[in-house]
């Protein structure tokens, strides 16, 4: 099987006493891979890692069987397109000029600007943002914003896009409708790692899941296998209740 992103033995510490402790994930081509797990488990350190923000203490990380570390920031950038769970520009751009940055990768100079104008449109068009395409970044609902930085991803045209909380601010019409274009990209071979605190998504949505608590990867695989009423009940230190029944393909978490 080819994988994606393969992590092996990943180790990292803040100088808080906060370590990502020994982290192996490996998430095949193809698939839309969640993790979850309790604020400050270690999520968003983790992609931080896998995108070259922060440098591994220990251990090694590969994109498609090539060590990251020998992976430039753009050759990373025509393999992955991120979505951050804060993004502030430096410069208040619009809409269209955010999600343009996201061909930048592909130019073949630093001089050159090309606009791929019907992708760009129809990256605007899945996040219902045509009509905004001119308005300052800082104008727009923190909903619009999350939705611009899913078009940029969307135009970056990468085989993997990484999310960091990908539905946050998102309402239920819009997290559906991003989730069912992620999931449709899946089928034609891209992968999509998305970090969400909604389970109900989670299930729904999601190939496989890893959990994660601690700095550690606690539990990996079907949604199905991961969402045990004990561990997700001992982890979030909320009682849950997993409900498997025919009438729904997928688990449903009730509280
Ligand atoms: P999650 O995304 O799962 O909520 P994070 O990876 O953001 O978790 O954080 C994991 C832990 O690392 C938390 O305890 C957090 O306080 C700590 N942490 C995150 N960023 C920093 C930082 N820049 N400096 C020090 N500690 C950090
Ligand atoms: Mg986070």
């Amino acid at each position: 099987m080819r994988y994606a992103v393969k992590t092996e033995n990943l180790c990292f510490s803040y100088e808080t006493n906060f370590a990502l402790d020994n982290v192996n994930l490996d998430v095949p081509e193809g698939v839309l891979f969640g993790i979850i797990g309790p604020n400050g488990s270690g999520k968003t350190t983790l992609l931080s890692l896998i995108m070259k923000f922060l440098k591994p203490s220990q251990g090694r990380i590969e994109i498609f069987g090539q060590d990251t570390r020998k992976l430039s920031h753009r050759a990373l950038a025509r393999l992955v397109a991120y979505i951050a769970q804060d993004f502030n520009p430096a410069y208040d751009f619009s809409v269209e000029e955010i999600v343009e940055m996201g061909g930048i990768p592909r130019y073949k100079s630093f001089f050159d600007s090309v606009v791929y104008e019907e992708e760009l449109r129809k990256a605007l068009a899945i996040v219902d943002l045509e009509n905004l395409r001119k308005r300052p970044f800082s104008t727009l609902s923190g909903g619009q914003q999350r939705r611009t930085l899913i078009a940029r991803a969307i135009y970056q045209n990468t085989p993997i896009i990484i999310a960091d909380e990908l539905t946050n601010h998102l309402d239920l019409g819009q997290a559906i409708k991003v989730m069912d274009y992620l999931k449709s990209l899946t089928k034609m071979g891209k992968t999509i790692i998305i970090t969400l605190h909604d389970l109900g998504f989670a299930t729904k949505y999601c190939d496989l899941l890893a959990l994660m608590d601690e700095g550690r990867i606690v539990s990996v695989g079907r949604p199905d296998e991961v969402l045990s009423e004990e561990v997700i009940s001992k982890i979030y230190r909320a009682k849950v209740r997993v409900i498997k029944t025919s009438e729904v393909p997928y688990p449903w978490v009730i509280f």
